[in-house]
């Protein structure tokens, strides 16, 4: 115990860590969001995965590309 584990935010659509905050000054109280440099992207949901899990669906990916040969 007391490993603390790192997790990066990755982006629902493409699935890039490619996020960043995206600040608006609107006028209006909205709550944080994030939009994806990948594929533009623009929300306020993310999912979070551990940098283990995110090389896990680097390899799937990966995978799947060698099945379409
Ligand atoms: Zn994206």
């Amino acid at each position: 115990m007391g490993k603390k584990k790192r997790k990066i935010r990755i982006c629902p659509k493409c699935k890039k860590p490619t996020l960043r905050p995206a600040s608006y000054v609107s006028g209006w109280l909205t709550p944080e969001r994030f939009r994806c440099m990948e594929c533009g992207y623009v929300g306020h949901i993310y999912l979070e995965v551990s940098p283990e899990e995110y090389e896990q669906y680097l390899k799937d990916q990966a995978d799947k590309s060698e099945d379409n040969k």
